[in-house]
């Protein structure tokens, strides 16, 4: 804005600079744009923007162009027709059951095999407003459609990549059980990122992301996105976002454009680590299991080349130690020195977290076992350092580990 001379010091304060004609030159990345409202020369504009006959941005929880760039650019990536950003993964998740239209009485179908936070959104959010959950093995299609058929469930919901034991979901099995049922069905794709799975290419309605990890991909932010294949959904979409209003800030949208940029050059590199890594473990003497989806059978390995980027199967790796307690997956992880003990996923660096006292501490012990995830069950998230580095740290955590176990039983440390 032009100040007048005549204005005290005070009002030009508050108003010289702002305001200004809009620069000429287009910003050749998003620039954030830092405002809570935006102004129109004229009322009779503003009631045009608040219309709908107009374009034009009124108020950052209706929408900001820096969300808007960053909404766009997922939306592009997953190939849907519509997107919208929220503040987190798990405000992204009750937005597109939400665009779902349960009402009491109604079923979602969900995967067991669900982060444990989606979980409890699903029975005590949800379950609250008198919608049902009703829970399936995934990878049983049959028993799915069993399940499905005797339910009625308005919504199926699955994740791409489990959390935490990584089984594939054979998306386009779902999507046809789903249409036989009438439900739509949403997939977490977290855990592959767009780079490694487009969901709504094999049918799905809803694709959702925590940004927080892999988009974002450096621990700095969160966020959630949620694309959608059918442009009637972007109505109940926007509305969560405009009268829930778990809107995502525009630093925060800025962070996560930056991130995509380079999520495929980090995906390459963290997919071929991950698969050293695991390969490395599956023959490793204090290891027990090791959850990754090229260790498989056969039949799965076709699965996860039809829904998986080739060669890919993911950056993260899950492994039972050969003691299974609790103990020795907190000493485990306690000797680790480069590998941060890390609440998330999805990093530059490799993080290591302990289901059973994070993503699944809320789930009943005797139903966590239910669903193999163990005491002794640690899942890493394998990061963009050198893979020897990864390795090396690993080893000598598990060694140590070791030691403690042969004290325990009376045996030389180093024996
Ligand atoms: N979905 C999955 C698979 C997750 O692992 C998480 C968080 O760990 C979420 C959703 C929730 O994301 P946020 O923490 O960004 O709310």
């Amino acid at each position: 804005m032009a100040t007048k001379k005549s204005l005290r010091i005070n009002t030009q304060l508050v108003h010289a600079g702002e305001r200004g004609e809009t620069p000429h030159g287009k910003p050749v990345s998003t620039p954030i744009y830092a405002t809570a409202t935006f102004t129109y020369d004229s009322m009779a504009e503003v009631d045009q923007v608040f219309a709908g006959e107009k374009q034009g941005y009124i108020y950052t929880r209706y929408g900001n162009p820096t969300t808007a760039a960053l909404a766009e650019a997922v939306r592009v990536l997953e190939e849907g027709t519509i997107a919208c950003a929220y503040s987190t993964g798990m405000a992204a998740l009750h937005a597109a059951i939400f665009a779902c239209e349960l009402g009491p009485g109604t079923t979602i179908l969900a995967s067991q095999d669900l982060y444990g936070a989606t979980i409890d959104l699903l029975y005590k959010v949800l379950g609250s407003y008198d919608i049902k959950t009703e829970t399936a093995d995934f990878s049983d299609i049959q028993g799915l459609r069993k399940k499905a058929l005797e339910v009625s469930p308005r919504v199926l919901i699955a994740e791409t990549i489990s959390n935490p034991l990584l089984k594939i979901c054979d998306i386009a099995a779902c999507v046809e059980i789903a249409q036989e049922v009438r439900a739509r069905f949403i997939v977490d794709n977290t855990f592959a990122s767009p780079y490694l799975c487009q969901p709504l290419k094999h049918g799905a309605d809803f694709v959702v992301h925590s940004a927080t990890k892999y988009l974002g991909g450096h621990a700095d932010v969160m966020g959630g996105l949620v694309v959608a294949r059918d442009e009637v959904d972007l109505q109940a979409l926007v509305g969560v976002m405009k009268l829930v209003g778990g809107v995502l800030g525009t630093w925060e949208a800025h962070e996560i454009l930056r991130g995509l940029k380079t999520l495929a050059v980090r995906m390459d590199r963290q997919c071929e680590n991950a698969a050293s890594l695991a390969a490395y473990l599956s023959s490793h003497g204090r290891v027990s299991r090791v959850h990754y989806p090229s260790l498989t059978t056969t039949q799965n390995l076709d699965l996860m080349k039809r829904v998986l980027r080739s060669p890919y199967a993911g950056a993260l790796v899950s492994i039972e130690l050969q003691d299974n307690t609790r103990e020795a997956a907190f000493r485990f992880m306690d000797a680790l020195n480069l590998c941060v003990r890390s609440t998330s996923l999805g990093d530059v660096f490799t993080g290591v977290l302990h289901p059973a006292t994070a993503s699944h501490r809320e789930t009943a012990p005797k139903r966590r076992l239910q669903l193999g995830i163990t005491e002794g069950l640690v899942r890493i998230s394998v990061g963009i350092e050198d893979i020897r580095d990864i390795i090396e740290d690993i080893e000598q955590a598990l060694e140590k580990s070791s030691e403690v176990d042969q004290f325990r039983k009376g045996g030389s440390a180093r024996a």
